[in-house]
C-alpha cells in the first residue's frame, strides 16, 4: 500500500516543495469553506507568499458542514498536492500553508475560538453564494433562511456562516484580541462591502454595541478570485499519487491562470500576497463586474445549454461552433456594459477566457456550474441584461442563457432522463412549475415570477419576455442540440 502523504514525505523528483519550513511558520489566517477552490488559489498565493517573504501566515481550515476535507488533509499535516492542468503537460507542487482543519459540527467552539484568537488576523471566505443567506432585496440577512433563523435565535451555538462569525467577533471583542479582516472570495458583486451589510445586519439584530464595535474594528475588503478548478475526482489523486509517489486525499487539480485582485484595507496586516502575483487595487468592483459577466456569465450559458446538449465538460461545450457562437455574442454584449477595467483589453480577455475553457487538460463539468442557478443568475445574467435594456439595446444576446437555465429548471433532459437541480430555491422552483404546461409563455411567467432571480422590472419587459420565450419556444420544439444551431444562425 502507498504510504500517506505528511509533512515529512519526500516526493518524487518534479515535485515543487515549499520554500520555507511550514511548520515553523504560526498561524494567521482562518479560511472558511476549505473546498477545491481555495486549496488552488488563497492557500497557493499564502504558500508562495511565505516562501519568499515569510511570515506566521498559515491557515486553520474551518469545514461548515462535512468532515471530509479534515479526514483528507489532517492525517497529510495539511499537506497537498496542486497539479496545474496544461494542454503541454501536467505540473505539481506541494502545498504547506494549511496547518490544520476544523469541523464546525464537531468542534464549533474550536471556530468561535479560531475567529477570536489575537493571532488570527484575516478570516478569508470561499463558502459558495448560496451560504451567505442574503436578502437580495435589502441587502441584510434573509430572516427566512432557516440556518440564518437557527443562529438569530442561538447566537452562541450558531451553525451557519454568518452565526460563526459574529459567535466569534462577539469574542474577540470580549477577549480585546484586535482588529480584524474579513475578505470574501466568493463570487458575488463587490463582495466585500456585501459581507460587511449582512454581518452588521446580523449584529444589529442581536447586540447592537456589538455591530458598532465590528464597525470600527473590523474591514472587509472586496476581492476579484480567478482560477477554474474542478472538482477533485478519483482520476485527480491517481495522478498525484503517480506524480508524488503518495497516496494524498487532499489534491486538486487546476488550470495555470490564475487572477487576485485585491481592495487593499486591511486592518491587522496581510501576508505579501503581491509577491505571488496578486494585485491590490483600490477598487475592485470594475474588475469583479468584468469577471461575473464574461467569465461567469458565459459559464453558465454552457452550463445549461451545453448539459442539456449533452456537453459533459465545459470544454467540449465551446469546442461547439454553434455554441461557442452564442458565447461569444453574449461576451460581447456583456462587455459592452462594462465600465474601463484599468490596464485589461477586454477583447484580449475575452479571447483569453475561450482559450482557458477550450483547455483539453481540464474537465470541468456543466453539472457542477450549473448547481445554485437562481444565486447565480442575478449577477451573472440578470445585471448585464438589465443595464443593456435600460441603454435601449437588445435582450438577444442574453436570451438563450436565461432560456436554457428554464428549460434546465424542468430538471429532465430531451431524451428523458431526470436530474438533481441542485438549487437552494428547487423547492420554490418545482412549485411555480407544477401544472405548467410544457409551453413558452407559461413556463416564462411561471420562473420569471421568481423576483430575486429577476427584478421586477426586468421580468415585466415585455423586450426580455419576447426574447426569452422565443429561444425557449425553439429549445422546447427542436431540443436544446437542434436549438443552439438555429440560434446561432439566428440574426441579431
Ligand atoms: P467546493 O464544493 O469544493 O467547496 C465549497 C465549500 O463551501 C465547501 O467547504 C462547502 O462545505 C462549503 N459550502 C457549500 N455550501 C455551503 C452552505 N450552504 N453553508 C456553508 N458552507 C457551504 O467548491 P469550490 O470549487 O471550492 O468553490 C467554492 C466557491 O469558490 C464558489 O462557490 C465560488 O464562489 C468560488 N470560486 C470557485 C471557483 C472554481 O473554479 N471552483 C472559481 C472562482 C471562485
Amino acid at each position: 500500500m502507498t504510504t500517506r502523504l505528511s509533512a515529512t514525505s519526500m516526493p518524487l523528483a518534479g515535485v515543487a516543495m515549499p520554500a520555507y519550513d511550514p511548520e515553523s511558520c504560526g498561524a494567521g489566517i482562518v479560511h472558511i469553506g476549505v473546498g477545491a477552490f481555495h486549496k488552488a488559489h488563497q492557500a497557493v498565493y499564502t504558500d508562495t507568499a511565505m516562501g519568499l517573504a515569510g511570515g506566521d501566515w498559515r491557515i486553520t481550515g474551518v469545514s461548515l458542514r462535512s468532515a471530509d476535507v479534515a479526514s483528507a488533509l489532517n492525517p497529510q499535516d495539511g499537506r497537498y498536492l496542486l497539479m496545474v492542468r496544461d494542454e503541454a503537460g501536467d505540473s505539481a507542487r506541494l502545498i504547506g500553508s494549511i496547518a490544520k482543519v476544523v469541523v464546525a459540527p464537531a468542534e464549533p467552539d474550536a471556530v468561535i475560538q479560531a475567529v477570536a484568537s489575537p493571532e488570527t488576523r484575516i478570516v478569508t471566505l470561499t463558502v459558495t453564494e448560496k451560504a451567505y443567506g442574503i436578502d437580495r432585496a435589502t441587502g441584510g440577512v434573509d430572516v427566512t433562511h432557516d440556518v440564518i433563523t437557527h443562529d438569530l435565535n442561538n447566537p452562541t451555538t450558531p451553525k451557519g456562516l454568518v452565526g460563526f462569525l459574529i459567535a466569534g467577533l462577539s469574542r474577540r471583542r470580549e477577549r480585546e484580541a484586535g482588529p480584524l479582516t474579513i475578505l470574501c472570495c466568493d463570487n458575488l458583486p463587490e463582495n466585500g462591502r456585501l459581507v460587511r451589510r449582512i454581518v452588521l445586519d446580523f449584529a444589529e439584530r442581536v447586540e447592537p454595541a456589538l455591530a458598532q464595535w465590528i464597525a470600527r474594528t473590523v474591514t472587509f475588503p472586496s476581492s476579484m478570485v480567478d482560477r477554474i478548478t474542478p472538482a477533485t475526482t478519483s482520476q485527480t489523486l491517481q495522478d498525484a499519487e503517480r506524480l508524488s509517489g503518495f497516496s494524498d486525499m487532499a489534491a486538486v487539480e487546476t488550470e495555470p491562470f490564475s487572477q487576485w485582485i485585491v481592495e487593499d484595507n486591511f486592518a491587522a496586516g496581510r501576508p505579501e500576497w503581491e509577491a505571488a502575483g496578486a494585485l491590490f487595487v483600490e477598487d475592485v468592483a470594475p474588475y469583479e463586474k468584468m469577471k461575473l459577466r464574461l467569465l461567469n456569465g458565459t459559464h453558465s450559458l454552457l452550463a445549461y445549454a451545453g448539459f442539456l446538449a449533452g456537453h459533459e465538460t465545459v470544454g467540449e461545450a465551446v469546442r461547439n461552433e454553434a455554441l461557442r457562437a452564442i458565447a461569444e455574442r453574449q461576451m460581447q454584449a456583456s462587455a459592452a456594459t462594462l465600465p474601463p477595467v484599468p490596464g485589461i483589453d477586454l477583447d484580449a480577455y475575452r479571447a483569453e477566457l475561450l482559450a482557458r475553457f477550450a483547455n483539453r487538460a481540464i474537465r470541468h463539468l456543466t453539472y457542477q456550474i450549473a448547481m445554485d442557478g437562481t444565486e447565480k443568475l442575478p449577477q451573472r445574467i440578470c445585471a448585464p441584461l438589465g443595464e443593456t435594456l435600460a441603454a435601449n439595446g437588445d435582450a438577444c444576446a442574453f436570451a438563450f442563457a436565461v432560456a436554457a437555465w428554464m428549460r434546465y429548471c424542468l430538471g429532465v433532459t430531451d431524451d428523458g432522463r431526470s436530474y438533481d437541480l441542485q438549487d437552494p430555491r428547487q423547492a420554490a422552483i418545482a412549485a411555480r412549475l407544477d401544472g405548467v404546461p410544457r409551453d413558452a409563455d407559461a413556463i416564462f411567467d411561471a420562473l420569471s415570477a421568481l423576483q430575486d432571480v429577476f427584478p421586477k422590472e426586468l421580468a415585466g419587459d415585455p423586450r426580455m419576455r419576447g426574447r426569452v420565450v422565443e429561444a425557449l419556444s425553439t429549445i422546447l420544439e427542436l431540443g436544446m442540440a437542434e436549438a443552439i444551431r438555429v440560434h446561432a444562425r439566428r440574426q441579431v
